[in-house]
């Protein structure tokens, strides 16, 4: 199975509602697509969400690392010679990780047809399903009380609340919330890098003791303040996951030898795919630290892709892979169905992606 052409394309999927963070606000998923065509027909999928306020990554670098550096190292290659083609797509540019993350898995997809099996298999996975959380955006406390409400009516039993914008304000939101929802709920928090390390502690404590009942925190502080994430986990009584912190097995590794925090979030966008996902996820269970698998605002095919990773390893105990249920269309054939909290992963080879709708999709290349 020899490479013969990397296409790429763009897709536009409108959101059903504005997704609101401490670090953005957008109406849509705009991503772009890889396609890798082989030499007996199969064609791998890949898809790499623009988070230019998290990774770095807009749509023309993504574009441009691909279309210059990854598909010019991988074209001609035989996809049996494996784990260096994963190997090379990593080191033949530094930084872009969102691109690595979509070719790497169209390249996973391709392989698991070679040897007609599911991804999660060849990871030696066993779940079929997993359930995810729901991001709830930040907004004034009321809103935030009213959207948790409905999420909950749509069966989610764990939300996922971000806050960090006028942070006075988070304690009063998910006093709210509770309020809104109950005690049955889980409710974690994502403050995306918005508070100070005293702030996060005094915040988070004042929470906990009102009896808020918080699960975890995730990114409280600046992504390149380890000490700072250490110093919150150490004070806090909330669980501390580093989201923004972790980009790669190296940064994990520090985290790790350090215990700046209890749990670590795995995306690929941020890692650059399965392959380093991978790395990441071996070395937090040797640590005994459980890991979430998240995903930035995204379609379905590189969720697709976090499920089948998600399926495969037991130390991923934490699903926050709500990018499908965001968007209010679905052009993406195939692959996991997404059925509100319930996620099943596809047993056809690969990644099991069909295709893309094509009133959704615009050829680049
Ligand atoms: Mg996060």
């Amino acid at each position: 199975m020899k490479i013969t052409n990397v296409r790429l394309g763009r897709i536009s999927v409108p959101l059903r509602t504005p997704f609101k963070t401490a670090l953005r606000s957008v109406s849509s998923a705009e991503d772009v697509i890889v396609e890798i065509h082989t030499d007996c027909g199969a064609v791998g999928y890949g898809e790499a969400p623009p988070t230019g306020a998290i990774t770095g990554d807009t749509t023309g670098a993504i574009l441009g690392a691909i279309q210059d550096h990854i598909a010019k190292t991988i074209l001609g290659r035989d996809v049996d010679e494996f784990e260096p083609l994963l190997q090379s797509v990593q080191k033949c540019i530094v930084g872009n990780s969102s691109a690595k993350a979509a070719v790497d898995m169209a390249l996973w997809d391709l392989y698991g047809q070679l040897y007609k099996l599911p991804v999660y298999k060849l990871l030696g996975g066993g779940r079929k399903q997993i359930v995810t959380d729901i991001t709830i955006s930040v907004n004034d406390p009321d809103t935030m009380a009213a959207d948790a409400r409905k999420a909950v009516a749509r069966g989610y039993d764990c939300l996922k609340m971000k806050v960090g914008v006028n942070p006075e304000l988070d304690v009063a939101r998910l006093a709210a919330v509770r309020d809104a929802v109950g005690k049955d709920i889980v409710i974690r928090i994502d403050a995306n890098q918005a508070w100070t390390p005293k702030q996060a502690v005094k915040l988070l404590n004042r929470m906990q003791e009102q009896g808020l009942d918080i699960e975890l925190v995730e990114q409280p502080v600046a992504a390149h303040d380890f000490a700072g994430l250490k110093y919150v986990t150490e004070r806090s009584y909330v669980p501390v996951l580093a989201d923004e912190a972790v980009f790669s097995p190296e940064n994990a590794m520090t985290i790790l030898q350090m215990g700046a925090a209890d749990l670590i979030n795995i995306k690929l966008m941020k890692c650059g795919g399965i392959y380093n996902a991978l790395k990441i996820a071996s070395a937090a269970q040797v640590f005994g630290v459980e890991c979430m698998i998240g995903c930035m605002l995204e379609a379905k095919i590189s969720v697709n892709a976090a499920v089948h990773l998600a399926c495969a390893k037991n130390i991923i105990t934490r699903v926050d892979l709500d990018g499908p249920v965001l968007c209010s269309e679905d052009p993406i054939l195939g692959g996991a169905v997404f059925d509100e909290k319930h996620i099943t992963v596809s047993d056809a080879p690969g990644l099991g992606i069909r295709g893309i709708d094509p009133a959704y999709l615009t050829y680049l290349s």
